[in-house]
């Protein structure tokens, strides 16, 4: 009669064969199956994202302005009405040129075309380097909205003091 101890041993390593033979028959099979299914999962996403890059250079080709222009900087895209006719805002200088609006006191393009400005009170278009409107009197005291950085070094006094 053989050691029950070597019976228990036989049947637990059995058992532990059939058990990771279970596992490797109810588990390989699902890990296949996801791998192959990942490239379905990644390909929508892949399509989605094509689509939204390709739909967002589409967007921007549609909306830039026709005109070839120069960057200018805080120029911005002027707006148009309902029947798609450039839009210029009072007060702010613009070209019908190039589509844009300029920065408060900028009276000319950077390749020198003069600006023109809507009075806000009386509506009466003038060039932009003109503050005065020459219809309502109506002064525009706008500053040229770039701050100069101060000097680089020590603040005054600074240098004595170290
Ligand atoms: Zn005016």
């Amino acid at each position: 009669m053989p050691p029950v101890s070597g019976d228990l041993a036989t049947s637990i390593q059995n058992g532990w064969a059939g058990f990771l033979d279970l596992v490797s028959k109810v588990v390989s099979p699902d890990w296949g199956a996801l791998i192959a299914l990942i490239p379905l999962f990644v390909a929508p996403l892949v399509a989605l994202l094509l689509l939204a890059m390709l739909g967002r250079w589409t967007i921007f080709g549609l909306l830039k302005p026709r005109a070839r222009v120069r960057h200018v900087e805080g120029a911005r895209a002027m707006e148009r009405d309902a029947g798609g006719h450039l839009a210029p805002p009072a007060g702010a200088p613009f070209s019908l040129r190039t589509g844009l609006v300029y920065p408060f006191g900028t009276a000319r393009t950077d390749d020198g075309e003069d600006l023109s400005v809507i009075c806000p009170m009386c509506r009466v278009e003038r060039l932009a380097q003109i503050g005065t409107c020459g219809n309502c009197g109506l002064v525009l005291n706008v500053r040229r909205g770039i701050e100069i950085a101060r000097p680089a070094g020590p603040p005054p006094g600074g240098a004595a003091i170290a």
